[in-house]
């Protein structure tokens, strides 16, 4: 048997950011990934400017991403170019950084900042009453003070802990490929925003196409599970109407792979007990207004690896208090939404105001990525105050309401 400081499952971007800042104070981390080198991880590769932030923190170079300056909105005839507002302490870009890349650099970093990394190692806790003490994996097992769980959306490790989804909340699934394009190096992303099923319902998500920098973009669409008919959403039939729309103005090559899916959780029942905590996705910590899940998964891993270095004993409650107080009412009013935009002509007049005005749509923008919270300055700041309050009082009705079948 091993003895760590630190065992972390999974070497997405949350779990390598908890090993970088762990190992570079020191501490003994081990990272048990169950890909290879190099894997892909189903994902927009889009990086919002907290999400760059987050890496600027991690001191990780930005060079081989593809720097992006805002966002264009498409809303049926409807387009706004909008520039990424610059709010301190987020930069004024984002990026679109493809994921195999992305993830082999953080992993580097957190060999070079001294993390063993086990990859080809499929970790499960070790669990001593319900105390979680280490973790096992291809027949060993190791001992640590904390185990990070960074294993993505739930899963077996998730279902171990009782840790899987809030049943009575939302989600999302959402679908991607990769395709050349001539408009591989613009510097804004694309998302349309008013997606219709096969039978004409309007879809609460949308269509994206990113421009990856390297002669290609990532083109994909998503959908939350609150609109009526969710169950029988064909994704790929979605995305191939999606690409259809596209396809000209883009002068998009053929599929360089078999668009792939992957789920977008956005709630746990528990993210943390004795022993360990989890980030990232298996947090649930995914954005539900755009579906985000890179930033809030290197700031929770960052900020579990800061806990542990301050005292081991500790951490999974502080964890538990600290990402409360940063996520909670963010993500909880995005569900909110999510419930309210999954009827359809909530959701058809939302977008009409959202994409009303240039200046209307720069607040939809700054909201919409988490670029402002309730007690920033300025109409960003004040209209996450109002939906704040205002979701808030409509959330038995919403709930009661709700479009999904
Ligand atoms: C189609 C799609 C598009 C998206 N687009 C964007 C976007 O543009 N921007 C954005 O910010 N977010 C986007 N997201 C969300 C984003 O991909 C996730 O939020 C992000 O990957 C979460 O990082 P993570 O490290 O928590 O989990 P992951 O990236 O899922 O990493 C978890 C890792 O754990 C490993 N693992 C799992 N179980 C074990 C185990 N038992 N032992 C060892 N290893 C294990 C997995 O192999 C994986 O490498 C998108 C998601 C989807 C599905």
């Amino acid at each position: 048997m091993t003895e760590r400081d630190v065992l972390v499952i999974g070497g997405g971007p949350a779990g390598a950011a908890a090993a970088i800042v762990a190992a570079e104070a020191g501490a003994r981390v081990t990272v048990f990934e169950k890909g290879l080198p190099g894997r892909d991880k189903i994902c927009g590769d889009g990086l919002t400017p907290r999400a760059v932030a987050a890496l600027d923190q991690l001191g990780v170079d930005l060079g081989d991403a593809h720097r992006i300056d805002g966002l264009r909105m498409v809303a049926n005839r409807t387009v706004r170019q909008l520039d990424w507002p610059g709010i301190p302490p987020f930069p004024a870009h984002g990026a679109v950084w493809p994921r195999r890349r992305l993830d082999l650099r953080l992993m580097e970093l957190a060999d070079k900042a001294g993390a063993e990394l086990r990859w080809e190692h499929e970790a499960t806790p070790v669990l001593d009453g319900r105390r979680v003490v280490g973790v096992s994996a291809n027949g060993q097992e190791w001992r640590g003070d904390l185990v990070v769980v960074a294993a993505g959306a739930p899963g077996a490790v998730a279902r171990l802990l009782g840790a899987e989804r809030d049943q009575r909340e939302p989600f999302g699934l959402a679908i991607r490929t990769y395709a050349e394009s001539p408009r591989h190096a613009e510097r804004y992303l694309e998302a349309c925003l008013t997606l219709r099923d096969e039978s004409g319902t309007a879809v609460p998500g949308y269509g994206w196409i990113f421009p990856a920098g390297d002669g290609t973009v990532n083109i994909g669409v998503g959908a939350l599970s609150t609109m009526r008919g969710f169950k029988k959403l064909n994704l790929n039939r979605l995305q191939d109407s999606y690409r259809s729309l596209v396809q000209e103005s883009w002068g998009l090559g053929p599929d360089l792979e078999r668009p792939r899916a992957w789920r977008l959780p956005m709630s746990t029942v528990r993210r943390h007990g004795p022993g360990w905590v989890a980030i990232g996705d298996a947090a649930g910590l995914v954005n539900p207004m755009n579906g985000e899940g890179i930033d809030y998964g290197l700031e929770s891993g960052m900020l579990a690896a800061e806990l542990f270095l301050e005292d081991p004993i500790t951490v999974p409650v502080r964890y538990d208090r600290i990402i409360g107080e940063r996520f909670d009412a963010f993500l909880r009013t995005g569900r909110r939404f999510s419930f309210l935009i999954g009827h359809p002509t909530l959701l058809r007049t939302g977008l009409r105001f959202a994409v009303g005005t240039q200046g209307i749509a720069n607040v939809t923008l700054q909201v919409m990525g988490n670029l402002v919270d309730s007690s920033t300055p300025g109409v960003g700041g004040v209209t996450m105050r109002v939906a704040d309050r205002l979701l808030g009082l409509a959330d038995p009705v919403l709930r009661a309401t709700r479009a999904a079948a």
